[in-house]
């Protein structure tokens, strides 16, 4: 249930009504726009008298939320959610460029492509310490050593990083990673979402191969219900019948979950497409579609790359897609 206050309610009146309404066991969120604030309830809501409720001189509307994600929906919280990176802010308006290679693989790469996507604009740093691969054979990630060299590059440029956590027990190694990446294979592992939950620290969620819309946000949900409200929502493609590309870019999931969350949406190009030639289009399609920002692969030496080369940009075509994107993020949001 949300409640809305009228503007400049009467401060007592306010707090007697909170008060009230924590005395029932309810928690309440507060969001506070331009012009409206809003009260999103968290509880059990079901025998509260709405007429009561909207009796109050202070009350506008009072509305019941029938979908089952509270925290994550725009109605709770009708401005856009802007996520402070170390001073780079995800959301509300901005194109964040995060950009950096699959995998770390040793200092050389990492500081090499950690500049190169500096120079081009890029705010954040990405690089996999820890792999989900599909082969128990295939490079599985340097795990700490990765981190430790993620963290070398984040002194060198100064951009923050961002890296995946697998599983739980690996969280020390994160406590000093700007954000944490939760994985598609991962995006259902509820009890690593909960532990997230309680944590301080911006997450990356990416939506699963086969997961709804809704999913995706009940995951967020499981996240936010803990306490940490700082989730990206990130589409990476989706399983379809389609085997040209490695998955399919549901580019329809930037309006829809922006309509229904007030999270930031971001696009990954590199792991929907699979193949690097399709990464500067599908990037396009993204920004024009109004996504916050996007997360792109990119290595020095595609070729050589011990983890995803063949959707890799190589520097220089990072360098010039990241202009255009620039450039149609400007006419877009002049349109707005
Ligand atoms: C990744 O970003 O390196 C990755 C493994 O992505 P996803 O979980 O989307 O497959
Ligand atoms: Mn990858």
């Amino acid at each position: 249930m949300i409640v809305i206050l009228k503007e400049n309610p009467n401060k007592t009146q306010v707090d007697s009504l909170m008060a009230w309404l924590e005395s029932k066991g309810i928690e309440i969120h507060t969001s506070v726009g331009e012009h409206q604030t809003v009260l999103g309830l968290v509880g059990d809501t079901s025998k509260l008298d709405m007429d009561l409720l909207l009796a109050l001189d202070i009350v506008e509307d009072v509305k019941r939320i029938q979908e089952p994600y509270k925290n994550a929906n725009r109605k709770f919280h009708p401005d856009d959610t802007v996520i402070d990176v170390g001073g780079v802010k995800i959301g509300g308006g901005n194109l964040t460029l995060i950009a950096g290679p699959c995998s770390v693989e040793n200092e050389e790469q990492i500081i090499a492509v950690a500049q190169a996507v500096k120079a081009s604009g890029a705010q954040i740093l990405r690089g996999g310490a820890f792999k989900p691969r599909t082969s128990p054979y295939s490079f599985q990630g340097l795990h700490g050593e990765g981190i430790r060299l993620l963290k070398l590059a984040r002194e060198v440029t100064g951009l923050p990083i961002v890296t995946e956590l697998m599983d739980a027990s690996h969280l020390p190694l994160f406590e000093d990673v700007d954000i944490i990446q939760v994985g598609a294979r991962n995006m259902q592992n509820f009890e690593l979402l909960k532990l997230l939950g309680h944590i301080d620290k911006p997450i990356l969620l990416k939506r699963g191969l086969a997961n709804t819309y809704e999913e995706l946000l009940m995951s967020a949900e499981y996240i936010m219900a803990g306490g940490n409200q700082k989730v990206i929502l990130c589409e990476r493609g989706i399983r379809t019948f389609e085997t040209y590309t490695r998955n399919t870019l549901d580019v329809s999931a930037v309006p829809v979950l922006k309509k229904l969350s007030h999270l930031p949406v971001i696009i990954d190009p590199s792991h929907s497409a699979g193949k690097w030639e399709l990464v500067d289009p599908l990037s396009c399609a993204a920004v024009a579609a109004g996504a916050d920002g996007l997360i792109i692969e990119v290595h020095n030496d595609p070729a050589h790359a011990l983890c995803d080369g063949p959707q890799s940009l190589k520097p220089a075509v990072f360098d010039a897609l990241a202009q255009k994107l620039r450039a149609i993020h400007e006419v877009v949001s002049a349109q707005k």
